[in-house]
């Protein structure tokens, strides 16, 4: 385990960093409360070990203000054991209340704080293993089973926080609406499972076309959608509008260059793309009205043919 020992008294330090050590932990030290602050944020320990009476800061107020760390990171509660010099019923109760989460005397003998560290080292060990299949479980709920891009949920948060950091900043921002053109056909002449191969390849194409953009500096934060079905959304804050043309433009040559055969789409004879968007310079009002714009956009690519991409700008 990662330790952080707070302790003001340079011999309980050294006692304590010779025995932790000696069970194998890796043992890190901060002499007052609020140094410990800090270290707690630089080091994230697997379990503290905290002093009462220190200078600067006591162990309460800084237990106080670590939980207070943590009340912004889900999941985190790290374990807090006071180190005190007297066992008295007060202090007990004075820790849990500071959020703590045992307390052990200084004096404690060796066999008892090595098992006491046995046992934080499995709980460690457990919040290690939750907190990996909790990434994984995030990662999976925040992106589309098919294509891998992020799901029509995660979009819909990250927007909501950059459409008001936008608003903000009164920053431009502008949304790419696609649509693979007649996938219906596609689907019916080539089965559900060509279908689903075509969706990842072009969605594939599109987020690879948003990264080069995000690379170059194009569109910095841009990020690519699947919206739902055959349709896909490119979200694009602090674009410029020759940024925002040349990302539309090069999603629909990207898809293109797939040269997927699809027959049955009409004049082109492979999966095309039509995009519609809309930007704004300064964003302001609802962001719905932006999205009816790139909407409508979209069915004037469409109607024009296809395999396009029509934008508007918003005023
Ligand atoms: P348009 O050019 O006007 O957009 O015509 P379209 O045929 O692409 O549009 P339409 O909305 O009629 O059909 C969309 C098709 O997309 C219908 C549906 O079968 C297919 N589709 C949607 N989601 C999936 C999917 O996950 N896998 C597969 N294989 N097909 C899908
Ligand atoms: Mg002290
Ligand atoms: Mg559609
Ligand atoms: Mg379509």
């Amino acid at each position: 385990m990662k330790i952080l020992l707070v302790e003001d008294a340079r011999s309980v330090v050294r006692v304590m960093t010779a025995r932790l050590s000696s069970y194998g932990h890796d043992v890190v030290h901060a002499e007052n409360g609020l140094l410990a602050v800090d270290m707690f944020e630089r080091v994230s320990p697997d379990l503290v070990l905290m002093d009462i009476e220190m200078p600067v800061m006591n162990g309460f107020e800084a237990s106080n203000r670590i939980r207070a760390v943590e009340a912004n990171q889900q999941w985190a509660w790290t374990p807090i054991i006071f180190l005190t010099s007297s066992d008295t019923v007060q202090n007990l109760v004075t820790a849990i209340e500071a959020g703590g989460d045992d307390f052990m005397s200084k004096l404690v003998p060796e066999p008892v704080l090595k098992a006491k560290m046995k046992a934080m080292s499995r709980i460690a060990s457990l919040r290690h293993s939750l907190s990996i299949a909790n990434k994984k479980l995030q990662t999976l709920a925040d992106h589309d089973g098919l294509t891998g891009l992020c799901n029509r949920r995660s979009m819909d948060s990250r927007l909501d926080e950059l459409w008001l950091d936008a608003q903000e900043s009164s920053a431009p921002f502008a949304i790419l609406m696609l649509d693979i053109d007649n996938f219906k056909k596609y689907n019916d002449h080539y089965g559900h499972q060509a279908g689903d191969d075509c969706l990842r390849r072009v969605a594939k194409a599109i987020e690879e076309a948003v990264d080069v953009a995000n690379v170059q500096g194009l569109a910095p934060g841009a990020f690519a959608a699947r919206y739902g079905g055959e349709e896909f959304a490119v979200l694009m804050p602090n674009a410029s509008m020759s940024a925002f043309e040349e990302l539309a433009s090069s999603v629909v040559a990207a898809v293109r260059q797939l040269a997927i055969v699809h027959e049955k789409n009409a004049e082109w004879g492979i999966v095309t793309l039509s995009a519609g968007g809309s930007r704004i310079e300064s964003a302001t009002g609802e962001l719905q009205a932006l999205f009816r714009e790139a909407d409508a956009r979209l069915y004037s690519a469409k109607s024009l043919g296809r395999n396009r991409a029509e934008l508007q700008a918003v005023a």
